[in-house]
């Protein structure tokens, strides 16, 4: 196969690692495409150099721009691309703005898409309790899964989830991409992590944090609630700050108003050998990232998440996540009262999804 990869997100860089891995060992040509929707060191190179994931054949370097510059922008630039490398499909991933773009400029240049992380939904377009604008995610999700060939699933509740949009082809369980990272990763002993001492905290006595996702950062005073609920935490809070996050903290003042007296420690973003090894050793993980509630369930952490709604329901149900919204009583009262629960199920697969999608590829591009 002649498959093209796009991505431009830091939690893309992480899926597509185990991917690339198995698609070069199979001995398919990838061209690799780097959007540049995330740029700076801390969100693009550190995962590039820690997950050895090759440079990238083309970088579009688009930028922080308003999102339809953004998406069309990245268009305009695949369009050349795709018609040069003529690729077999276009290999995306999850919900970002590059994931639309190049899910986009594939279907006009009729190169089939194939969504990695389809058919999860939160249904916030159903409910509207937000503005649209403040869940970015959902409607990327939604529409790149209807102009996809093939669709590969980490949950099976999203497999579900598109039979009820009556979209049934080509679509297949394999198992969270993210978990291949995870456990290949922590099963490399020399990627032990020192940020433990580093930042002078022990294992299973601080709580990790993080929030990036719109919905938070857009509505000041959803910040201000969780915000307000971590700076009450008994235990040290880690807060690895995304630039988004931070941006809205120095423009509205929120830093010295959270961080001072308090056990709230906001830190720069850090590399995903530091993140393991923060998920891994927290005693709760607050957060309204996706890929953070999922390594949150890998690491038998149990989760808050700041959000009303999640597309991770299962691991709701299961017990290891709480939806708590940005209340600030309920984190801080859940930082000290949530328990594990008894019961872990592999509901997001066995870790080997990056064989079951090449394997599958290699069929369907037979056919
Ligand atoms: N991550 C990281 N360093 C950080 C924060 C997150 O390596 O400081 C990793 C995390 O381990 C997970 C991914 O980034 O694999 C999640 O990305 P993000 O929260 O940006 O996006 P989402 O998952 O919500 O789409």
């Amino acid at each position: 196969m002649n498959v093209m990869t796009i991505v431009g997100a830091r939690p893309q860089f992480i899926k597509a690692a185990p991917l690339c891995a198995e698609l070069t060992s199979r001995g398919h040509k990838n061209v690799f495409v780097h959007t540049g929707q995330h740029y700076d060191y801390s969100l693009s190179k550190v995962f590039f150099d820690e997950l050895q994931i090759p440079e990238p054949d083309y970088n579009l370097e688009i930028g922080p721009l308003s999102p339809v510059k953004q998406i069309s922008g990245m268009m305009n630039s695949l369009e050349t691309i795709l018609i040069t490398e003529k690729p077999t499909c276009a290999l995306v991933f999850g919900d970002t703005n590059s994931t639309l773009a190049a899910s986009l400029a594939a279907m006009k240049c009729e190169i089939p898409i194939i969504h990695i992380e389809g058919g999860e939904r939160n249904f916030t377009r159903d409910m509207k309790i937000v503005p649209a604008t403040t869940i970015p995610e959902e409607s990327n999700r939604v529409l790149v899964d209807h102009i996809s060939s093939v669709i590969f699933c980490a949950s099976k509740r999203a497999v579900e989830n598109l039979a009820r949009e009556a979209i049934t082809d080509n679509v297949l369980w394999a198992g969270d991409i993210s978990l291949d990272t995870y456990s290949l990763i922590s099963q490399i002993p020399s990627n032990k992590s020192d940020i433990l001492e580093r930042l002078n905290i022990r294992s299973g006595e601080f709580a990790l944090a993080t929030v990036h996702r719109a919905i938070n950062t857009d509505i000041p005073e959803r910040l201000v609630e969780i915000l307000k609920g971590l700076s009450k935490s008994e235990i040290p809070v880690i807060f690895p700050i995304h630039p988004r996050t931070r941006k809205v903290m120095v423009e509205s003042n929120l830093f010295s108003r959270f961080t001072q007296s308090s056990n709230l420690r906001i830190v720069d973003p850090v590399g995903y050998f530091d993140m393991l090894a923060l998920e891994k050793n927290a005693r709760i993980i607050i957060t309204d990232s996706g890929g953070v509630i999922r390594e949150a369930f890998f690491s038998k952490v149990p989760s808050v998440i700041v959000d009303e709604t999640t597309e991770w329901i299962d691991l709701v149900q299961t017990g290891w996540s709480r939806l708590v919204g940005a209340d600030s009583q309920k984190i801080c009262e859940y930082i000290h009262l949530l328990k594990k629960p008894e019961n872990w199920e592999p509901v997001l697969g066995d870790g080997t999804a990056r064989k079951k999608i090449v394997s599958y590829l290699e069929n369907w591009s037979h056919k």
